[in-house]
């Protein structure tokens, strides 16, 4: 199987280096920017043209969009705008140009409404202050190199790894890995590279290729489990948040920069805010290190993962549960199982975004009309069932695993499918308010049987 995949490492530059990175970042700006300005300049142009009057035949011609285009015209105005070219490498230019092209890109569609999600702005100037600088290589000498500390890249040479290179090493030695790019970029004040890399993946299957496991990402835990169990937050996730809100405190008592007044930021300030970008960037490691590790289990030992379909966006709006909601990270926990699962030779199902996970009843089906978020604990007014409310939520996502499977939607679906589930159908046949008691519950009836819907009649 083959897959693409991005191995990230740490750098420890030296300053003559960085200075070479920025340099290209720059030089990557320089290029987007010119290039914006001139698409820019033609399409204001056209729209003159249009109030004036002009036909269409008649108005400026437009220029291209896609990256051979802006890279055509880029070449040929290149000696003029940017003199100094030839101290960085082509690849730095073309990096800028790529992103203009795909911003352009992603907002055309967006607007013509060929593309999904919300609307993208069109594409604003990068800033020297703004921007992150980042290069991607995709020609040239890119390599790891063989004592897996340092990494060659064309015009910046060998660079020295912060941490050991052996997990893509070890493939490219036995060539199942290929490098088809490395971006340099500074996350905060680290810098790391990136390999873009072709993987050949061996065919795994789980560990347990029967089990099935519910999985709801929790406020309080990062996860809870069908299985009983809770997954803690990482270790020193709490204390290094804690130190994130000193640390901002700290920065608001400083004198920061006023753009109104023009006024700089002080000493002070600068290494208050850069304390705080690490402390930021730590608290972004641990969360990032616990879902991984969350992630790869289970994708690991079960064959079945099911997790909700949480409409991530419309939560991030309620302010009040923000942070929580931002901090346990659905959205990439169950990007990671999409993937992760496909590679183990498992699969993932996604529960309908309406399908009532936590107001239901795992013991005896019983949907609640109201259950505020307030209440942690579950306890049920028909079976009198009573059980952490997420625990709960996350044995409904098992059970309604199982229920697919029952359901006669053919053999188990393609590998690693992110298979929407219909349930708003299996709910009104087996989870009716107030039907059978907790060990009815769970079993396809044998044809001819009565069922549940029955028996609520009756009740
Ligand atoms: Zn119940």
């Amino acid at each position: 199987m083959k897959s693409i995949q991005a191995y990230r490492f740490a750098l420890d530059l030296t300053p003559r280096q960085e200075r070479a990175v920025l340099a290209h970042a720059g030089a990557a700006r320089v290029a987007h920017n010119w290039a914006l300005a001139r698409v820019k300049a033609v399409m204001d142009q056209r729209a003159a043209e249009r109030t004036y009057g002009v036909t269409e035949a008649e108005l400026t011609p437009t220029v291209g969009w896609s990256l051979p285009a802006l890279r055509r015209a880029w070449n040929s105005a290149k000696g003029e705008v940017a003199p100094w070219w030839r101290e960085c490498s082509k690849e730095a230019f073309n990096t800028g140009l790529d992103a203009l092209a795909r911003a352009l890109k992603n907002w055309s569609d967006s607007r013509s409404g060929k593309r999904a999600g919300r609307p993208v702005g069109f594409p604003r100037f990068k800033s020297r202050r703004r921007a992150t600088p980042s290069v991607r290589f995709t020609t040239g000498a890119i390599r790891v190199e063989p004592d897996r500390k340092h990494v060659v890249l064309p015009r910046l040479g060998r660079l020295k790894l912060h941490e050991s290179s052996r997990k893509l090493a070890r493939r490219l030695d036995n060539g199942t890995a290929r490098i088809v790019s490395a971006t340099v970029r500074r996350d905060g004040s680290r810098w790391h590279v990136a390999f873009t890399v072709e993987v050949e993946r061996a065919e795994r299957v789980p560990a347990r290729p029967t089990s099935v496991v519910g999985v709801d990402v929790g406020i309080k835990h990062l996860a809870v489990l069908t299985n009983d169990e809770l997954v803690p937050n990482p270790r020193h996730l709490a204390d290094a948040q804690q130190r994130m809100r000193s640390l901002g405190r700290s920065l608001s008592r400083k004198i920061g920069p006023d753009r109104r007044t023009g006024r700089r930021a002080s000493k002070r300030w600068q290494r208050a805010a850069a304390r705080l970008g690490r402390a930021h960037a730590r608290v972004a490691n641990l969360r990032r290190d616990g879902m991984h590790k969350l992630t790869t289990r289970l994708a690991r030992e079960h064959g079945t993962v099911v997790v909700e379909d949480l409409n991530v966006a419309g939560m991030l709006r309620n302010r009040r549960l923000a942070r929580h909601i931002a901090d346990a990270g659905f959205a990439e926990i169950r990007r990671q199982l999409a993937y992760k699962t496909e590679w183990n030779g498992g699969r993932l199902v996604v529960a309908d975004r309406w399908y009532p996970s936590s107001k239901t009843c795992s013991g005896c089906g019983t949907v609640k009309a109201k259950l505020a978020l307030s209440e942690r604990t579950y306890t049920c007014t028909t079976c009198g069932l009573t059980l952490d409310r997420d625990l709960n939520a996350a044995r409904n996502l098992a059970a309604l695993a199982r229920e697919v499977d029952t359901a006669g939607s053919g053999p188990v679906a393609g590998r690693g499918a992110d298979r929407k589930t219909r349930v708003r159908g299996l709910v009104a046949v087996k989870r009716q308010p107030g039907t059978a008691s907790a060990g009815q519950t769970g079993t396809v009836l044998p044809q001819g049987r009565t069922t549940n819907r029955v028996l609520t009649k009756a009740h």
